[in-house]
């Protein structure tokens, strides 16, 4: 069985002090959540990681990145390393989100460099993947889920990828209000599911947790995060309003598989 992990990715949103008031409303609204049901992550921007950090510290809610470079430390203006993650407090680190592929030119070999450094570094990378509409619209879904999963995923052994997670995010539903339907999830998550147990084998394949991001929000988590092979979410608007996020993370505790 594997455990649920609903994570919010804050992108460019809330400073310091916006950051120390949403994650102590989350802890007030999540403290007597058993770690059992699901594991719990806010990504705020690297500005508030510490600030964050302190907030969060031996409570049921984990901290992660929106990013990472691959180097440990050198003359790479403006980027931020795996110890430095490690060093604010963070345990998990988003990789390889759309936007950065889109605004960023985050290709599948930065991809991949960055969930090696991230693995070296003890941090667990949330490894994102997902088509565009023209994708979608194009019969290339697969072929896509394919490419990014590969890419990602080069030369890691079957140990390492039991450990990472996978956001499956389809592009047109990022911040759109679109919502992938239960069935369209279900699809692509058993694709990558399969595809892992083909690339790696059984066990590691089982043990991948594949979570689901686009457009999740409260009215339909439980119908998203029921289906057989998705084992969370990755959420971006929904999860920068306490009540919001908490609604997410407690409707998903009550699913049952
Ligand atoms: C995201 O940014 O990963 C995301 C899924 O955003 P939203 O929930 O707003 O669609």
């Amino acid at each position: 069985m594997r455990k649920l992990i609903i994570a919010g990715n804050w992108k460019m949103y809330k400073t310091i002090g916006e950051t120390i008031e949403l994650a102590n409303a989350l802890k007030r609204q999540l403290y007597d959540l058993g770690s059992e049901t699901v594991d719990i992550v806010i990504c705020p921007p690297f500005t508030s990681l510490s600030e964050a950090a302190e907030v969060v510290i031996e409570s049921n809610i984990a901290l992660g990145a929106q990013d990472m470079y691959w180097q440990e430390e050198g003359a790479f203006t403006g980027e931020v390393s795996a110890p430095m993650l490690k060093d604010a407090g963070v345990k998990y680190v988003i990789i390889g989100h759309s936007e950065r592929r889109q605004f960023f030119s985050e290709t599948n070999d930065s991809v991949n460099k960055k969930v090696k450094a991230a693995l070296n570094h003890g941090l667990i990378p949330i490894m994102c993947v997902g088509e565009s509409l023209k994708d979608r619209e194009a019969g290339l879904t697969f072929k896509v889920l394919e490419d990014h999963v590969t890419g990602g995923l080069k030369d890691l052994g079957p140990e390492q990828v039991e450990k990472i997670i996978i956001a499956y995010e389809p592009v047109w539903a990022i911040g759109t209000g679109k919502t992938a339907t239960p069935a369209q999830a279900q699809e692509a998550h058993k694709f990558i599911r399969d595809l892992v147990i083909k690339l790696y084998n059984k066990q590691t394949g089982e043990l991948l947790r594949i979570q689901y991001g686009g457009s999740v929000k409260p009215e339909n988590t439980k119908e998203l995060m029921g289906q057989p092979d998705v084992d969370g979410a990755l959420v971006g608007g929904a999860s920068l309003k306490a009540d919001s996020f908490s609604s997410i993370v407690k409707s998903s505790s009550e699913v049952k598989k």
